[in-house]
């Protein structure tokens, strides 16, 4: 009976098989099927889980954004999705994110429209080695011969990356400043922290700094890296970063490497920030919400790392 049972199965598998192979399954088995397969489970998880929603995707000329005062010593001078803040310093500018090779010319206009010479960029910090923050860098080393900082394992990515020649990489980097995990460097009157948080990539750097807003003074974080597009053998790591990361607080405030993934969309609170009188800054969002929201980014992560526990991926893959 069970081996009748066992073989019956087995053939019920063949049929499948050549079904599948004769592509006549429904389509949305077959999805189901390919997506298994892909990294991640094929599954968008940004989408499905992640408190910033489905990753936008803007065309590189749809990208102009008008840069704006986000905190005395901090501008928003990113794109529509990518963002780069300018911070003011006792000791010259730094650019935290350069966004993407082609879309320079669009930071350089931010910066200069805020009342600042690019030349004045003494660092570059860069939060992960993915092309839509690292590739910009190179042309504005050219520009100002700013410093850049990454974590070892980033620069490592970078240069593996840049090694191909694509133009979308941009300029070649020279690996330059390496800080590493828990190191502080103080540029002018204003400490940098940077914490080596793997997951989104295996170096991305989390940045910890103050900002400043009238006569306050808060703690801000720049996460290294956000989004859920990476495979399975990141999900642990990424967990692990995040859980750190709450433990590192508290944070008064989050300045995020994308415009739409912190706990508010920042374009909301330049909106806010332009009606505000002498109320509360509108991205002080305190302690307690930043744990919510990194609760919700765990919890998200957490849903991916059980679904990749029980839909394990093909060994020699
Ligand atoms: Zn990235």
């Amino acid at each position: 009976m069970k081996s009748r049972l066992r073989s019956s199965l087995r053939v019920s598998a063949l049929v499948l098989a050549s079904l599948a192979a004769l592509n006549v399954l429904a389509p949305t088995a077959r999805a189901a099927d390919t997506a298994r397969q892909k990294k991640g489970g094929g599954i968008d998880w940004n989408e499905r889980a992640a408190p910033w929603g489905k990753l936008r995707n803007v065309a590189p000329d749809a990208q102009k954004k008008s840069g704006f005062k986000l905190f005395d010593n901090v501008h928003y001078v990113g794109l529509q999705t990518v963002a780069a803040y300018l911070i003011t310093t006792s000791d010259g500018l730094v650019l935290l994110d350069a966004a993407y090779a082609n879309t320079t010319d669009l930071l350089l206009e931010n910066i200069r429209q805020a009342g600042f010479d690019p030349k004045a960029i003494k660092y570059i910090i860069v939060s992960h080695a993915h092309g839509d923050h690292f590739a910009g860098a190179g042309t504005f080393v050219q520009l100002s011969g700013a410093r850049v900082i990454m974590s070892e394992l980033d620069w490592d990515e970078t240069e593996r990356r840049q090694a191909g020649g694509l133009p979308t990489n941009g300029l070649r980097l020279k690996r330059d400043l390496v800080v590493r995990d828990g190191e502080t460097m103080k540029i002018g009157d204003t400490p940098f922290t940077f914490y080596v948080t793997p997951g989104h990539t295996a170096g991305a750097l989390t940045t910890v700094y103050p900002v400043k807003d009238r006569d306050r003074t808060y703690r801000a974080v720049s996460p290294g890296g956000l989004g859920f597009n990476f495979g399975p053998e990141w999900t642990e790591p990424y967990v692990r970063s995040f859980e750190r990361l709450k433990a590192l607080g508290p944070f008064d405030t989050v300045l995020p490497n994308h415009a739409y993934m912190g706990p508010r969309d920042l374009f909301d609170v330049e909106s806010d920030l332009a009606k505000r009188g002498a109320g509360w800054h509108p991205a002080a969002y305190g302690p307690q919400r930043i744990n919510a929201w990194i609760d919700q980014i765990l919890n998200a992560a957490r849903q991916k790392q059980d679904y990749e526990r029980q839909h394990p991926e093909p060994a020699g893959k």
